[in-house]
Parts: C-alpha cells; structure tokens; sequence
C-alpha cells in the first residue's frame, strides 16, 4: 500500500515491528510472523503453470451478429450456466467435475453474481494445449489442458476449472478488447481466489494464494507500466503468471476496499458485474475507459487509498494498455517481508507487444538508510529472462533499503531500482495477523527509492 507524501520532497520508509495495533482494522489480508526460514512455500515459487487465456466471442465485436447469437435476454446478467462434456474428456472424469462444478457454480454466483447469458458450457480435454488451459466464447467451451487425479482431489485443477468456469459467467460481454487481459483475467482469478476461501475446509482448491500475490504487490507494482504494461493478453507477456498475481491482487484490493455486504464481504465484483450488464445490452464491448466509467459508477463515490476507485484502477502500473517497445529491465526482492533473494527480469519487448527473454548480466547494489551499499552481487538471467541473486540466509539488519540492478544491452546501460523492507529477524509473513511490518511513503514524482528513519503516526 502506497501513501503519497506530498510535503517532502523525498521517498521515504519506515519499519515498525511488532507493533500492536488494537484499533487498527485490516481491510485486506492481516498477516502472522512466523518465527525462523520455514521450507519454501510452494505457493511463493510461482509456478508458471498452468495457465489460462480467454478467446471471447469474436461476434460480439459486430452487433449484428452479437444480437443473432445471443438472443435478447430480459437484461444481460439473468444468465445460467449447464455443464455438459465433449468426447474428448474422459468418461470416467466426469463425475469429478460435476461434483466441482455443483459446489463452485453456486459460491461464484454469491460474490460474481448471476452469469450474463443462458448458456450451455462444454467441457473438453486437449493435453496439447499445455500448459495453456482455454475458456472459447464462440464455442462456450472450456479446454482444459490436464485432468484431475484418479484418486483424491486435485487443488489446483479445481483452481483453474474454476477459473475457466468464471470466465464462462461474462460470454456475453467482450471487456477491455484490445487493451490488456487485466480486465477479464483479474477479475476471474480475484473471483477464483475468494470462492477458494470461501470453501476452506469444504474443498481444497489452491493455485494462487492471495495471501502471496498481496505481499508482494507492491514491489512488483513499483517495477513500474513499462515493465508490467502492454500487450492485448497474457499469452505476450514474459512471466504470465505474474500478470495473474498482480491483476488478481488488484481486483481483490478494489473488492475489499469497497464490498459494502456484511455477510459477503466481497461483493464489490458482484456490484460491479450489475453494472456491467445493466449498460451491455445495447452494447456488449467495455473499452478501457468504459470499464473504468462501470467502476467509478459501482463504486459510488467510494476511495480505495484516497483516490476514485477509477482513477486508482488506472494509476495502477498493470493497466497500462499501451507502452514502449524495447529493451526493459525490472526487479524486486522474494519475500518482500525480509529479502531472501533479489529477482529480475529482462526482455525486449517487440513492437507488436511481444515480450522476448533476454539473457543479461546484471549487478545488483543493495543500499541503506545511511546510503552505505551492504550488498553487491552479479549474476546472468536465463534464457527464460529470469534470474536472481542469492543473499545470506542471516537477514539483513532491521530497516529500509534500496535495490539497484543494473545492466548493459547494445551498449546502453539500464538501471532498476525498486525498495526493500528487513524486520531484522528471521520473520515471514504467510498468514493473517495484526501487526504492522512496514509503511512506504512515496514521492509521486520522481518514484526513486530511498531508505530513511522518520516516525509515523497511523490511524483508520
Ligand atoms: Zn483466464
């Protein structure tokens, strides 16, 4: 969570540990120290796979033919979904998928609300497609690219059927054409992700953990629109799994901050979905900027961190729809909490959007508060774009710090900086709790990092 500091011309950060904070009320996730490095949580590896994209309905970009497929509802939004199965997903698998299909169906529609068209969804198997899984509008089928265990359940199958099956919920709708898969995709997996929590200790459905994806969304979110934006899909980008994380954690930060329900403490996406369907009759295509208008006007007035629920939607990094083609470079520390290791990606982004991985050596600088550099380190990313640099296993003394990863391709040199906290103890943040680990003050400006001690005073 950034705060913007408008009376010093400075970046500023602070650590507060182990402060108790009894009036303080978590609006997102709240967060438990756990003492000592505990084996590596298999959902902070980031898994790339497996993966979705959605292919809409190519008719619904001509109204015409839009109208003819989809004959017209009462109101778009009145819809219902039935499950039916294509020869190719084996028969001996189906009823696993109904049984999911019977307990996610009704838990999507509580925070999604009704599906916007009276469809019947075919459910098909194709392992060649992996480790892409598919949710076709022309068709309304969804391709899954792998098939659940033969015994017991399996987590993150659930996850992506579910997934899939969200997607299914807006066939009659085309959102942000063009512009970037943020739109659908985050909206999806947020839904994905509050049904999981919703059926803890009923059904294990685990793929990406919003606990996770909300840790680190700042640091990711500070690498900034030209490493995070661009591209129309997910399918162009060079980490897609990070684009679900970042586009999940967003949406779940805008239900949290403006679910008005008590007793379903997520139902922004639903509110907003109402919208949706209320203006997609007469036209079933939401540009960026008339998404935006469903958002500000769902959102009623109401902020998320200060700002217009619209406008803090668009100052975030991973809704940029367009950006330069070019050489880009990012980093940002694993575990943000207390930094384990410092990550960086490195491509070129082509001018039709494309991200291709380059291989690059890179240095990284760790700085202080005092501005004394503590760590150095160089290493090459793999042929994938990807790399890190190791740090000792004691953590680095109690404090803020900047990072600087700095590279040279074709003779230029690149610089990437992002921030860092260091609780100073071996503490990591995995669950919810009620303490206070760190507060970044931004300089909306110049958005250079830079560690220093001042006191801060905070309230709800
Ligand atoms: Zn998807």
């Amino acid at each position: 969570m950034k705060l913007r500091n408008n009376f010093k011309p400075l970046i500023v950060f602070l650590i507060i540990v182990s402060l108790t904070l009894s009036a303080y009320q978590t609006r997102y996730f709240i967060f438990v120290p756990i003492s000592g490095y505990s084996n590596e949580n298999s959902n902070e590896l980031f898994i790339s796979t497996p993966l979705c994209a959605v292919i809409p309905d190519s008719n619904i970009l001509t109204t015409e033919t839009f109208q003819q497929t989809h004959p017209v509802l009462g109101a778009i939004g009145e819809g219902d979904i039935t499950l039916v199965y294509d020869s190719s997903f084996p028969v001996d698998r189906r009823g696993y998928a109904q049984e999911l299909f019977d307990l996610v169906y009704p838990e999507i529609k509580s925070i999604y609300g009704d599906p916007s068209n009276i469809i019947t969804v075919t459910l098909s198997y194709d392992p060649d497609s992996y480790p892409w899984n598919f949710y076709y509008g022309a068709t309304n089928t969804i391709i899954m690219s792998q098939l659940p265990l033969s015994i017991g359940t399996s987590p993150s199958w659930d996850a992506v059927f579910t997934h899939e099956l969200i997607h299914a919920f807006h066939d009659a709708l085309y959102l942000t054409p063009g512009e970037g898969s943020w739109a659908e995709e985050g909206m999806t997996e947020a839904a994905t992700q509050i049904v999981a929590m919703n059926l803890q200790g009923r059904r294990d459905i685990v793929l990406r953990d919003p606990v996770v994806n909300l840790k680190y969304y700042d640091v990711w979110s500070f690498m900034g629109k030209d490493v995070l934006g661009g591209g129309p899909d997910f399918t162009y980008k060079l980490v897609p799994d990070l684009h679900y994380r970042i586009s999940s954690a967003m949406f779940f930060i805008l239900t949290t901050e403006l679910s008005s329900n008590p007793s379903n403490p997520y139902d922004f996406l639903s509110q907003l979905n109402n919208q949706i369907y209320s203006q997609a009759s007469s036209n079933p295509i939401f540009s960026d900027d008339r998404f935006k208008l469903m958002i500000r006007q769902s959102a009623a007035g109401r902020l998320v961190e200060g700002q217009l629920a619209d406008v803090w939607i668009g100052n975030q990094p991973v809704t940029s729809g367009f950006v330069e083609s070019g050489f880009q470079i990012g980093v940002y520390p694993y575990r943000p909490e207390n930094p384990t290791q410092i990550r960086v990606l490195t491509f070129l982004r082509l001018s039709d959007a494309r991200e291709i991985p380059l291989s690059e050596e890179v240095n990284i600088r760790i700085i202080d508060s005092e501005e004394n550099t503590i760590r150095t380190g160089a290493f090459v990313t793999g042929s994938d774009g990807t790399g890190y640099l190791e740090l000792d296993s004691t953590p680095l003394p109690l404090g803020g710090y900047q990072i600087i990863a700095t590279t040279n391709f074709n003779g230029i040199e690149y610089e990437a900086r992002n921030y860092a906290f260091s609780q100073g103890e071996s503490i990591l943040i995995e669950q919810a709790d009620n303490s206070l680990y760190g507060v970044t003050l931004m300089n909306p400006v110049d958005r250079y990092p830079a560690a220093y001690p001042c006191l801060v005073e905070q309230s709800i």
